[in-house]
């Protein structure tokens, strides 16, 4: 386990290094203060994917460090888990300016990269928070019409033509649901079923 821990450690730095070293979304890039690539257990059974850091993530080089992060960090804790538990990331891995929402080929460059970091952690369950993150592995749906639902999807992982199978889980974004009291029931309420929907994917 730990010796596994430590290949998948390397593993995410050195993909890490590429991103810099292939100038991805170079004109984000010279904007952002630094890569915000993910934290986490390199090994964890759950993957969280987000939109794009914000201003504070931008400053700290992690992801989900802002209020939004608090409330996730609420959410983990309301089903026993902690970010140490967990690996977090963003589809977009620099802080577009101003916060605005990434352009399509934003996300489309990142894509290969986010693949590339769920091979390597082979997660049981990947957990989308918001729009962005579910269309870029369930296209042409609507969140609220599948949020809380899990879904078993196939990608392919670009350069090696493997493919990979993935569970994914839509559920809303956090800063939707901070000033928002009934999205933030209904992101509890999908939250609450993680554990379930693990142990259902273990024994199946
Ligand atoms: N929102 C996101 O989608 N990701 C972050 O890292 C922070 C806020």
């Amino acid at each position: 386990m730990e010796a596994r821990r430590k290949n998948n450690q390397q593993a995410l730095d050195a993909l890490q290094q590429d991103i810099t070293s292939n100038n991805v979304a170079e004109s984000l890039a010279k904007e952002a203060t630094q890569l915000v690539f993910g934290a986490g257990n390199p090994d964890a059974d759950i993957v969280f994917i987000g939109e794009a850091p914000g201003k504070q993530e931008d400053a700290q080089g992690l992801p989900f460090f802002g209020a939004a992060g608090k409330l996730l960090d609420e959410l983990l804790a309301s089903v026993s888990l902690r970010r140490d538990d967990v690996y977090i990331t963003n589809i977009v891995k620099y802080r577009p300016p101003n916060n605005r929402d990434p352009l399509p080929e934003e996300k489309k460059v990142f894509l290969p990269y986010l693949h590339k970091q769920l091979q390597i952690i082979r997660p049981s369950l990947v957990v989308t928070l918001g729009r962005h993150s579910m269309e870029s592995f369930l296209p042409n749906q609507r969140i609220s019409q599948i949020h809380g639902q899990p879904k078993r999807i196939k990608v392919s992982v670009s350069a090696e033509e493997k493919t990979i199978q993935l569970v994914i889980l839509p559920l809303y974004h956090p800063a939707a649901a901070l000033y928002n009291g009934g999205l933030r029931k209904t992101l509890l309420e999908d939250f609450s079923r993680v554990p379930e929907i693990l142990t259902k994917i273990h024994t199946t």
